[in-house]
């Protein structure tokens, strides 16, 4: 396995060259294009990484799975979906115009920029920080340690620059969606995009994932069953944005991506993956990432659908 890593690390760098860093949130700008790290951990809790796999990175639009789960378990799943539906869009991941022109007037699913908003407004907590500090021991509790950062640098960057989510969130606030105040929901929202991962935290929430919620690592069930597959169901359809649908062909698994170029990708039953290269393509994913993903798949015949 080691071995293969390597491999298919040396392979998919190149792709990098075909992508951008993200500078919309001006701290993403300065991470280095050429990073690539790759990282497996199989259903008996082996861990495998190579490249920039201990490298941290900000989460992102990752931590909408994470943010889903964790809402799901403290309020349940009928206050997500009656609020948040389970439909892809084929939109951009930060998208504003189906809030307006659909029927259903709210957002299409948990897994886009709006529905992730909706979530983190029913976090539970007194104030945006202790939402933001419940949901990042949360993210901790799946990896067995309290010890899970937040890039505060992330965190200043977008939370001064996001007229677009603050468009959506004003919007939302409009359709009845957002209970509390608008700055303070979005205030939570930037908290837990900050929290700061390598691509081996990624993957072992991925063999957690993979296992419908039993951790490999610890044998313990940290997830129910029905949680973990609603995460799973969405990634499939939802979790690349506008481009769920060709990872979808190319590398067939469930998988979530976040603009500071981390990708979590999970097979049931036999591994979780986390994989870094923050030079995204056009629609926000990690491209050495998504080559990585696509070797990986043939090599080790990964396709689930
Ligand atoms: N925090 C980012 C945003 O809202 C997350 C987007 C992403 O990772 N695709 O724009």
């Amino acid at each position: 396995m080691q071995e293969l890593l390597e491999r298919v690390r040396a392979a998919a760098a190149p792709a990098a060259l075909c992508g951008k860093v993200a500078d919309y949130i001006p701290a993403l700008a300065s991470a280095d294009p050429a990073a690539l790290g790759i990282a497996v951990v199989d259903a008996e809790g082996n861990e495998y990484a190579a490249g920039d796999a201990r490298r941290r990175f900000s989460i992102q639009s990752i931590s909408k799975v994470l943010a889903l789960a964790y809402v799901m378990t403290e309020r349940g799943e009928e206050a997500v979906f009656s609020r948040v539906g389970k439909e892809p869009t084929g939109d951009p991941f930060n998208s504003i115009i189906r809030l307006e022109t659909s029927a259903g007037r709210k957002p299409f699913n948990p897994l886009i920029n709006a529905g992730a908003i909706v979530v983190s407004g029913l976090m539970p907590g007194s104030s945006p920080l202790d939402k933001g500090e419940r949901f990042r021991a949360f993210v901790g509790s799946l990896l067995g340690r309290g010890d899970v950062a937040r890039d505060d640098a992330v965190y200043g960057s977008e939370k001064s620059t996001a007229a677009r989510n603050r468009s959506i969130a004003w919007f939302l606030k409009e359709l009845g969606l957002l209970p509390g105040d608008v700055e303070d929901t979005l205030d939570v929202y930037f908290r837990q995009c900050a929290v700061s991962v390598d691509a081996v935290d990624l993957a072992r929430i991925g063999a957690i994932l993979c296992l419908d919620g039993v951790d490999p690592v610890r044998r313990g069930r940290v997830l129910a069953a029905r949680t973990a597959r609603v995460c799973k169901s969405l990634m499939v359809t939802c979790g690349m944005y506008d481009g769920s649908g060709e990872f979808a062909v190319d590398v067939g698994i469930p998988a979530k991506s976040g603009v500071g170029g981390g990708i979590m990708a999970t097979v049931r039953d036999r591994f979780g993956l986390g994989v870094y290269g923050p030079a995204l393509d056009e629609r926000g994913n990690s491209a050495a990432g998504l080559a990585a993903l696509a070797r990986l798949s043939d090599e080790l015949d990964l396709r689930v659908l």
